[in-house]
C-alpha cells in the first residue's frame, strides 16, 4: 500500500519510511501540518500516519479538516503523551487508530494492517462482520448457533461497533449516541450493556469480539479472512 507519514522529527520520518519500504509498501513523507493536509488530500494514499505535535498545523486539526472535506482515508496518529485526553481527542476527531511514542516497529505495522483492512459490510437492511449478521430492522443478531433479539441500548453498541468495524469507539460517543447527552454516571452503564452484548455473541457462536481499551473505549475485533 501507499503511505503518507506526515512527521517533523526526520529521524523518525527516515525509520519510518525504512521500515515501511522493508515491509513492501510505497511510503512518501512531509514534514508539516499544511503539507500534510495537502498530500492527503489529493487521495492517492491507502494510510497515513499522522503526528500530533507538529509546525503550522498540528495533526488533530489535520485530521479535522480532512474528515470534514470528506476525506476518509484510515489515519493512524502518532502521540507523544500517553494521557487519554488526547487519544479520545484523536478519535473524536476522525483518527482510526492511535500509537504513543516511543513505539515497536512491529507494533506500527500491526496497526496500519489493522485500520486499512475491510470492515463490515452492509447488505440491505443488515450489517455484517465475521461469521455475524445484524439486522437494522428487526433488531436480530445472527451467528454460527443462532439468533437473538437485541434489546434497544444493546443494538445501538452493537451498531456503533460493527459500523466502526476494528476501530475504537470512545465511551463518549456510545454515551452521546444512547442517552443523547453526555452524563459521566451514564460511563459504567456502557460497560453493563457491552457485557450484554458479550454474552449473547457467545451464545449465537459468533466469531467478534468485543476488546476493551482501557479508559478509551471498546473495539470490535473480527477475525481474520472469515467471509472469504
Ligand atoms: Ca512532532
Amino acid at each position: 500500500m501507499k503511505v503518507l507519514i506526515v512527521e517533523d522529527e526526520r529521524q523518525l520520518s527516515e525509520a519510518l519510511a525504512a521500515l515501511l519500504r522493508q515491509d513492501l509498501h510505497e511510503a512518501d513523507a512531509v514534514y508539516s501540518g499544511t503539507q500534510g493536509e495537502d498530500c492527503a488530500m489529493t487521495g492517492i494514499y491507502d494510510a497515513i500516519i499522522l503526528d500530533v505535535m507538529l509546525p503550522g498545523k498540528n495533526g488533530v486539526d489535520v485530521l479535522r479538516s480532512l474528515r470534514r472535506q470528506g476525506n476518509s482515508t484510515p489515519v493512524l496518529l502518532l502521540t507523544a503523551k500517553s494521557g487519554t485526553e488526547d487519544k479520545i481527542r484523536g478519535l473524536d476527531s476522525g483518527a482510526d487508530d492511535y500509537l504513543t511514542k516511543p513505539f515497536a516497529s512491529g507494533e506500527l505495522l500491526a496497526r496500519l494492517r489493522a485500520i486499512t483492512r475491510r470492515g463490515a459490510e452492509y447488505i440491505g437492511n443488515e450489517i455484517a462482520a465475521g461469521n455475524t449478521v445484524l439486522n437494522k430492522d428487526t433488531h436480530e443478531l445472527r451467528g454460527e448457533k443462532g439468533a437473538v433479539k437485541l434489546a434497544a441500548k444493546e443494538y445501538h453498541v452493537m451498531d456503533m461497533l460493527l459500523s466502526n468495524c476494528r476501530q475504537i469507539v470512545p465511551k463518549e460517543r456510545f454515551v452521546e449516541k444512547i442517552w443523547g447527552f453526555d452524563s459521566e454516571a451514564e460511563y459504567n452503564s456502557i460497560e453493563v450493556y457491552v457485557s450484554f452484548v458479550r454474552k449473547k455473541l457467545a451464545a449465537i457462536g459468533s466469531n467478534l469480539q468485543i476488546k476493551s481499551v482501557r479508559g478509551v473505549g471498546y473495539a470490535l475485533e473480527v477475525p481474520e479472512c472469515s467471509r472469504d
